[in-house]
Protein backbone atom coordinates (compact mmCIF):
# COMPACT_ATOMS: atom_id res chain seq x y z
CA UNK A 1 0.00 0.00 0.00
CA UNK A 2 1.55 3.58 -0.95
CA UNK A 3 1.97 5.37 2.25
CA UNK A 4 1.83 8.82 1.09
CA UNK A 5 -1.18 10.10 -0.96
CA UNK A 6 -1.37 12.58 -3.54
CA UNK A 7 -2.78 15.38 -1.78
CA UNK A 8 -5.69 17.73 -3.66
CA UNK A 9 -4.75 21.01 -4.71
CA UNK A 10 -6.59 23.14 -2.18
CA UNK A 11 -8.44 25.47 -4.88
CA UNK A 12 -9.65 24.74 -8.01
CA UNK A 13 -7.03 24.30 -11.19
CA UNK A 14 -8.49 27.57 -12.68
CA UNK A 15 -8.82 29.89 -9.42
CA UNK A 16 -5.03 31.00 -9.60
CA UNK A 17 -5.67 32.52 -13.48
CA UNK A 18 -4.62 34.53 -15.25
CA UNK A 19 -0.95 34.55 -13.47
CA UNK A 20 -1.09 30.99 -13.80
CA UNK A 21 -3.31 29.01 -16.18
CA UNK A 22 -5.71 25.72 -15.54
CA UNK A 23 -3.37 23.86 -17.83
CA UNK A 24 -0.26 24.70 -16.13
CA UNK A 25 -2.13 23.93 -12.56
CA UNK A 26 -3.15 20.55 -13.99
CA UNK A 27 0.56 19.71 -15.29
CA UNK A 28 1.96 20.45 -12.48
CA UNK A 29 -0.20 18.93 -9.53
CA UNK A 30 -1.77 15.65 -11.84
CA UNK A 31 1.72 15.19 -13.43
CA UNK A 32 4.31 16.80 -11.64
CA UNK A 33 3.60 16.59 -8.42
CA UNK A 34 2.07 12.87 -8.70
CA UNK A 35 5.13 11.62 -10.10
CA UNK A 36 7.13 12.40 -7.20
CA UNK A 37 4.30 11.20 -4.62
CA UNK A 38 4.68 7.71 -6.64
CA UNK A 39 8.43 7.47 -7.20
CA UNK A 40 8.70 8.25 -3.26
CA UNK A 41 6.29 5.65 -2.35
CA UNK A 42 8.19 3.44 -4.84
CA UNK A 43 11.40 4.44 -3.40
CA UNK A 44 10.69 4.05 0.34
CA UNK A 45 8.59 0.85 0.24
CA UNK A 46 10.61 -2.29 2.69
CA UNK A 47 13.15 0.97 3.94
CA UNK A 48 13.28 2.61 7.15
CA UNK A 49 11.68 5.07 5.23
CA UNK A 50 8.19 3.25 5.56
CA UNK A 51 7.51 4.62 9.41
CA UNK A 52 8.86 8.13 9.01
CA UNK A 53 6.79 11.13 8.44
CA UNK A 54 7.56 13.51 5.18
CA UNK A 55 9.57 15.78 6.83
CA UNK A 56 11.24 13.13 8.87
CA UNK A 57 12.44 11.55 5.49
CA UNK A 58 13.41 15.37 4.41
CA UNK A 59 15.87 14.91 7.67
CA UNK A 60 17.45 11.75 7.15
CA UNK A 61 17.86 11.06 3.97
CA UNK A 62 19.53 12.14 0.80
CA UNK A 63 19.47 11.06 -3.04
CA UNK A 64 17.01 9.87 -4.58
CA UNK A 65 14.98 9.75 -1.33
CA UNK A 66 15.32 13.08 -0.54
CA UNK A 67 15.05 14.27 -4.05
CA UNK A 68 11.38 12.66 -4.19
CA UNK A 69 10.25 13.58 -0.53
CA UNK A 70 11.37 16.99 -0.98
CA UNK A 71 9.98 17.82 -3.63
CA UNK A 72 6.80 16.44 -2.83
CA UNK A 73 6.89 18.91 0.81
CA UNK A 74 7.84 21.60 -1.66
CA UNK A 75 5.40 21.53 -4.05
CA UNK A 76 2.31 21.16 -1.41
CA UNK A 77 3.94 24.45 0.05
CA UNK A 78 3.76 26.31 -2.67
CA UNK A 79 0.31 25.42 -3.68
CA UNK A 80 -0.38 26.53 -0.29
CA UNK A 81 1.74 30.08 -0.39
CA UNK A 82 -0.59 31.15 -3.14
CA UNK A 83 -4.37 31.47 -3.27
CA UNK A 84 -7.33 32.50 -5.27
CA UNK A 85 -8.34 35.21 -2.59
CA UNK A 86 -4.89 36.78 -1.25
CA UNK A 87 -4.69 38.83 1.70
CA UNK A 88 -1.67 41.04 -0.82
CA UNK A 89 0.14 42.43 1.91
CA UNK A 90 1.66 41.18 4.98
CA UNK A 91 0.38 42.73 8.81
CA UNK A 92 1.17 42.55 11.92
CA UNK A 93 4.56 41.14 13.55
CA UNK A 94 5.51 39.73 10.14
CA UNK A 95 4.80 43.09 8.02
CA UNK A 96 7.24 44.61 11.28
CA UNK A 97 9.42 42.29 10.67
CA UNK A 98 10.01 42.66 6.89
CA UNK A 99 10.43 46.19 7.19
CA UNK A 100 12.94 45.79 9.41
CA UNK A 101 14.66 43.01 7.82
CA UNK A 102 14.52 44.21 4.03
CA UNK A 103 13.36 47.76 4.76
CA UNK A 104 9.98 47.47 3.10
CA UNK A 105 7.76 45.04 1.37
CA UNK A 106 8.48 46.85 -1.93
CA UNK A 107 12.53 45.90 -1.16
CA UNK A 108 11.19 42.00 -0.34
CA UNK A 109 9.96 41.37 -3.46
CA UNK A 110 12.66 42.72 -5.64
CA UNK A 111 14.54 40.24 -3.26
CA UNK A 112 12.89 36.96 -3.92
CA UNK A 113 12.74 38.03 -8.13
CA UNK A 114 16.34 38.32 -8.08
CA UNK A 115 17.14 35.29 -5.71
CA UNK A 116 14.59 33.26 -8.34
CA UNK A 117 15.53 34.57 -11.68
CA UNK A 118 19.63 33.98 -10.00
CA UNK A 119 18.73 30.16 -9.08
CA UNK A 120 20.67 28.57 -12.21
CA UNK A 121 18.74 26.15 -13.43
CA UNK A 122 15.89 24.34 -11.53
CA UNK A 123 14.98 24.96 -8.18
CA UNK A 124 13.08 27.42 -5.41
CA UNK A 125 12.85 30.65 -4.33
CA UNK A 126 12.03 31.09 -0.53
CA UNK A 127 11.34 33.73 2.31
CA UNK A 128 12.79 32.03 5.52
CA UNK A 129 12.70 33.11 9.13
CA UNK A 130 15.60 31.73 11.15
CA UNK A 131 15.62 30.52 15.16
CA UNK A 132 15.94 34.29 16.44
CA UNK A 133 12.96 35.20 14.00
CA UNK A 134 14.87 36.95 11.08
CA UNK A 135 14.11 37.03 7.91
CA UNK A 136 16.06 36.14 4.73
CA UNK A 137 15.74 35.37 1.11
CA UNK A 138 17.41 32.21 -0.41
CA UNK A 139 17.53 30.32 -3.34
CA UNK A 140 17.98 26.26 -3.50
CA UNK A 141 18.92 24.31 -6.21
CA UNK A 142 16.69 21.31 -7.12
CA UNK A 143 14.61 19.98 -4.25
CA UNK A 144 16.85 21.66 -1.44
CA UNK A 145 14.39 23.19 0.85
CA UNK A 146 15.20 25.19 4.41
CA UNK A 147 13.60 21.90 6.55
CA UNK A 148 17.33 20.79 5.69
CA UNK A 149 18.92 24.26 7.40
CA UNK A 150 16.78 24.16 10.00
CA UNK A 151 14.18 27.05 8.80
CA UNK A 152 11.30 27.66 8.91
CA UNK A 153 9.57 28.39 5.38
CA UNK A 154 7.44 31.74 4.96
CA UNK A 155 6.53 31.44 1.46
CA UNK A 156 8.12 29.82 -1.90
CA UNK A 157 8.04 30.09 -5.48
CA UNK A 158 8.55 27.33 -7.51
CA UNK A 159 11.39 28.41 -10.04
CA UNK A 160 11.43 25.05 -12.04
CA UNK A 161 11.02 25.69 -15.94
CA UNK A 162 7.95 23.22 -15.71
CA UNK A 163 6.16 25.75 -13.06
CA UNK A 164 6.06 28.48 -16.08
CA UNK A 165 7.10 27.22 -19.21
CA UNK A 166 3.28 27.16 -20.49
CA UNK A 167 2.27 30.32 -19.77
CA UNK A 168 5.07 31.85 -19.48
CA UNK A 169 7.73 30.32 -21.87
CA UNK A 170 11.38 31.01 -21.07
CA UNK A 171 10.28 34.52 -19.18
CA UNK A 172 10.68 33.52 -15.63
CA UNK A 173 10.58 37.20 -14.31
CA UNK A 174 7.27 38.19 -14.92
CA UNK A 175 6.01 34.81 -13.91
CA UNK A 176 7.92 35.49 -10.45
CA UNK A 177 5.74 38.66 -10.74
CA UNK A 178 2.58 37.47 -11.39
CA UNK A 179 3.07 34.59 -8.77
CA UNK A 180 4.00 37.06 -6.59
CA UNK A 181 0.55 38.79 -7.05
CA UNK A 182 -1.29 35.26 -5.59
CA UNK A 183 0.90 34.97 -2.33
CA UNK A 184 -1.43 34.74 0.38
CA UNK A 185 0.04 37.03 3.13
CA UNK A 186 -2.65 36.22 5.66
CA UNK A 187 -0.88 32.37 5.68
CA UNK A 188 2.40 33.75 5.49
CA UNK A 189 1.61 35.63 8.91
CA UNK A 190 0.50 32.70 10.61
CA UNK A 191 3.47 30.58 9.69
CA UNK A 192 5.84 33.45 10.74
CA UNK A 193 3.84 33.68 14.06
CA UNK A 194 3.56 29.94 14.46
MN1 LIG B 1 7.21 22.28 -9.63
Amino acid sequence: MAKFELPPLPYPYDALEPQVSRETMEYHHDKHLKAYVDKLNELIAGTQYEDMSLEEIIRNSDGPVFNNAAQVWNHVFFFETLSPSPQTRPAGALAEAIDRDFGSFDQLAEAVKKAGVGQFGSGWAWLVRDSFGKLSVKATPNAVNPLSEGEKAIITIDVWEHAYYIDYRNRRPDFISAAWERIDWAKAGERFDG
